[in-house]
């Protein structure tokens, strides 16, 4: 990689009154982005020029944020492995967010759904990122995002499949790093703790009853038990790191994993 291209973003408080890195003239895909993380992400993206591409199964919310914020919206399906790897063509950065929890005992676990999750956040990253990649090379320029959690670097009961995919992606994204290395490629991963985000809410009620606490308790007592910031993590909190990772001064920055998580991986 050359010296121009490690320096070819810039930065744009000028531009459009938007802090941050100026990635006019990349195209981003984000994965997931019709909802949370995901679309607080594509929203940044597209804030600082980025030509973004939303990518999510759900068509109607994918459309509205694309809309919202001038992206292309993909409706796609992640479990169908090639048009995941379709997504990858000549794009320069790829966030893989999309994601999914279901929380139940390992014994009572449903194998599909086991299967479904791995599948989603493992094998259709690794799809994507296989067919960006040799663009990427070319270009001498390419970030690669994984929005991994804390249960990349921790486990909790009842999480299997989720904690098994976060470190399984932590994994691939090391593997990235080292072989993007002389090509300008870096690969990171961004580890959330509970972010205010319809999939944390859709577990408040299954951790009640699996806890049996009430649900008004769930996010402190459960949720938060081990975070030492009594706090939800906002999207776009995440979406900023996500982002200063596509900007200048990030070329050495590769292999690593940045809990957000108010504390809970230093306990
Ligand atoms: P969310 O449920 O709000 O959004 C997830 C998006 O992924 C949805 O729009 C959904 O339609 C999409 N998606 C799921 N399965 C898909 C599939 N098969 N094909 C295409 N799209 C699919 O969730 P979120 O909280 O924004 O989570 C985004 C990412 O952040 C996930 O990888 C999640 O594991 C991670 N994360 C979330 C938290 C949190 O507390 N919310 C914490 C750490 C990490």
């Amino acid at each position: 990689m050359s010296d121009s291209s490690a320096e070819s973003v810039g930065t744009n408080s000028a531009r459009s009154g938007a802090d941050g890195p100026d990635l006019a003239g990349k195209r981003a895909l984000v994965t997931g982005a019709a909802s949370g993380i995901g679309a607080a992400v594509a929203r940044r993206l597209a804030a600082v020029g980025a030509e973004v591409i939303a990518v999510d199964r759900s068509a109607d919310a994918v459309e509205a944020v694309a809309a919202e914020i001038g992206a292309e919206a993909r409706v796609v399906d992640l479990t169908d492995l090639d048009a995941a790897a379709e997504l990858g063509d000549r794009v320069d950065i790829v966030v893989n967010n999309a994601g999914l929890q279901h929380v139940a005992p390992i014994h009572q676990f449903p194998t599909g759904t086991f299967s479904t999750m791995l599948r989603v956040m493992v094998e259709a990253p690794f799809r994507i990122v296989r067919a960006a990649l040799p663009g990427m090379y070319t270009r001498g320029w390419g970030r690669v995002i994984n929005i991994s959690s804390v249960h990349g670097l921790r486990a909790s009961p009842y999480k299997s499949a989720y904690v098994t995919a976060k470190h399984a992606i932590e994994g691939l994204s090391k593997t990235i790093a080292l072989e993007g290395a002389g090509h300008g490629v870096t690969s990171n991963c961004v580890c959330p703790g509970f972010v205010r985000t319809p999939l944390v809410e859709r577990q408040v009620a299954e951790q009640a009853e699996l806890h049996r606490v009430p649900e008004g308790q769930v996010v402190e007592d459960v949720l938060l038990a081990r975070t030492p910031i009594k706090r939800l993590v906002e999207p776009a909190e995440v979406a900023e790191l996500a982002v200063w990772l596509c900007g200048p001064g990030t070329t050495s920055i590769t292999g690593a994993s940045f809990p957000m998580d108010g504390g809970w991986t230093a306990n």
